[in-house]
């Protein structure tokens, strides 16, 4: 017999930190850069010490989302077996003569290489060749960062977030990864110590800069909005906000259709359509153009005036 035979669940589970922890690493760099670059700070000066670093915890944030990407499939063979991941002919194995049950961790797991392989063997439906050339060339981007000269993390970064998103959305295709994001750093500790009140500042900003690095096709692909469109507050993020020590500025929401009459918007962060009425903003001044007004939170989603 066999004990603490792992479930999906915990391969899922795990899967996603790892995955969180990746993004966390790779927003959490291109959000002081950015904050670098607002404060006056030309990023041709700065130092090629920066730039060193900042390649290395790329590739630690790279080789994160790989681990996660293979904890993921591993839950996915663990939905069909547990039993699959076991490698090794039997002799091999822990003697089940002990007197006593075996603990699965005693056990040797299949290599990360042959993850595909048993998959596409006992699963219903092999994993399509995309996904099969993403998860081969996430292995090999590696290499490809430490040993690239460029003055700009854009590409690097766009790539590892565009490797994460793809994998996360191709295994979880119902699935927001905003919302698990969002999920993730409700449950940090650093809840405990007060960052609780800056969640919906944190995800916006994170989410408003990978927005703008990424092409339209893949923000419509991974956010399920247009890029192009204009933009609006999302009444439900702006409400959590906190507005005292961070002007709030993160208009992530778009309308859902072109059509004049559209009454709702969709927020990519909450994943979550919210309904407006299209009335002039009744701001004193009469500067705002917007005429997106949420009812409920009463709120001009272009000016954010109440
Ligand atoms: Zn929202
Ligand atoms: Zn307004």
């Amino acid at each position: 017999m066999i004990r603490n035979t792992p479930t999906h669940d915990d391969f899922y589970k795990t899967g996603r930190e790892l995955l969180d922890l990746s993004w966390d690493m790779v927003a959490r760099l291109l959000s002081n850069l950015a904050e670098a670059e607002y404060y006056g700070i030309d990023t041709g000066e700065i130092s090629d010490e920066y730039w060193n670093l900042a390649r290395r915890q790329l590739t630690t944030s790279l080789a994160i989302t790989q681990q996660g990407i293979e904890f993921l499939i591993k839950g996915r063979i663990c939905e069909i077996s547990p039993y699959l991941l076991i490698s090794d002919s039997p002799a091999k194995w822990p003697s089940p003569y002990e007197g006593e049950a075996i603990d699965f961790s005693r056990f040797r797991t299949i290599d990360a290489q042959d993850l595909i392989r048993v998959h596409d063997t006992f699963s219903q439906a092999a994993f399509d060749a995309q996904f099969v050339n993403k998860f081969n060339e996430l292995r090999e981007s590696r290499n490809v960062i430490m040993h690239s000269i460029s003055e700009s993390l854009d590409v690097q970064v766009g790539e590892i977030i565009d490797s994460l998103l793809y994998m996360h959305s191709s295994l979880f295709p119902n699935e927001s990864w905003a919302k698990i994001r969002k999920r993730a750093l409700k449950s940090s500790p650093n809840t405990e110590l007060g960052s609780v009140d800056y969640i919906s500042n944190e995800v916006c900003r994170e989410l408003s800069i990978i927005i703008n690095l990424l092409n339209p096709a893949k923000v419509r692909e991974y956010f399920k909005i247009d890029k192009k469109a204009r933009s609006y507050f999302c009444p439900n993020c702006y409400s959590e906000a906190n507005r005292d020590a961070d002007d709030f500025d993160y208009r992530l929401a778009r309308l859902v259709s072109k059509e004049e009459s559209c009454n709702e918007v969709y927020c990519p962060v909450c994943d979550q359509n919210y309904a407006v009425v299209r009335e002039t903003c009744s701001v004193d001044d009469g500067d705002c153009p917007g005429n997106v007004i949420s009812e409920i939170h009463e709120m001009c989603l272009t000016c954010g005036h109440y």
